[in-house]
């Protein structure tokens, strides 16, 4: 999808709509209330009504559009402008580029699109499986372990590769921490898990109940990045599009906010060889629950 084909397939209200009613209810509408199958459309073009419960609702009631009062060609311009950039868009340029009136409607915006980026249900990782973690936002410009006290934020990165990403906002990076990522995402069949000679992820094998022989490390204090085809490369790429995707586009952002960033880096990149990446978003969009702005701000 590129700005053109948006333009001449979804320029109007109605159009847009009606792509959001077939990707909400690929069965045909059904009421959020009651369930019921049985329901009329009215007048408007833009409301239906349940026989049975008789609840009025739109297409957008109960998902992350409810009440927005903002048109749904600048909801679905804001959508592909944040598929399309691979390091993430701030608000402020979705601001200027959608021609919003606020810098808080971009943001809200931008949050609500962001909290659709999200998978409900992950496949475990398997294969040839890297996993690192890095530092993000603070102050001190230190690099690696030694600056991790410097209020900065960690992230795990677990990478199957040529396969999917997951990020993860971590509180610590102790042998039990990590080894309960392991056991959450990587699957017990996995032929191998490489990392960096960190003893923590020594420890967090054992813990996980990884096989010695299936962890390989690459000597990193050794100022050893690849040997054969042991390496932490591909995981590393992505915390580097991540870097500067923070560095570059969102300034500073919040460790509050982090992990919803998080998901959207990883949804975009999970989808990344994807024709689909726009539709897909507009329908997580359109089955994702209500995100309120107090809740957001609170
Ligand atoms: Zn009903």
């Amino acid at each position: 999808m590129n700005l053109t084909e948006l333009n001449g397939h979804y320029g109007t209200e109605d159009k847009c709509r009606e792509l959001l009613k077939r990707l909400r209810w690929p069965e045909g509408v059904t009421c959020p209330r009651c369930k019921s199958k049985t329901v009329s459309r009215l007048f408007t073009q833009s409301k239906f009504e349940c026989s049975d419960c008789r609840y009025q609702f739109s297409v957008m009631a109960g998902t992350v559009f409810n009440d927005s009062h903002l048109p749904l060609t600048q909801w679905f311009l804001a959508t592909l402008l944040l598929c399309e950039a691979k390091k993430g868009m701030s608000a402020c340029q979705i601001q200027r580029t959608v021609g919003l009136g606020s810098y808080k409607t971009a943001w809200y915006l931008c949050h609500r699109i962001r909290a659709a980026m999200k998978e409900a249900s992950k496949p475990m990782l398997d294969g040839t499986v890297e996993m690192d973690e890095t530092y993000v936002g603070g102050k001190n410009k230190g690099r690696g372990r030694v600056a991790r006290l410097d209020n900065k934020e960690i992230v795990i990165g677990i990478r199957q590769r040529n396969g999917d990403l997951r990020f993860f906002h971590s509180a610590d990076v102790k042998a039990g921490t990590l080894a309960q990522y392991i056991r959450e995402n990587v699957s017990e069949d996995v032929d191998v898990i490489m990392t960096d000679d960190f003893s923590s992820y020594q420890f967090a094998m054992k813990r996980a109940g990884v096989e010695p022989k299936k962890h390989k490390t690459i000597n990193h204090s050794g100022k050893v990045y690849v040997m054969g085809d042991v390496h932490t490369n591909s995981v590393e790429s992505a915390f580097s599009l991540l870097k500067r995707g923070i560095m570059g586009t969102w300034h500073k952002i919040s460790a509050k906010h982090l992990p919803a960033y998080l998901e959207e880096m990883e949804f975009r990149f999970n989808r990344r060889k994807r024709s689909d990446l726009f539709l897909d978003t507009l329908r997580h969009m359109v089955t994702a629950p209500v995100l309120t702005f107090k809740k957001l701000i609170t």
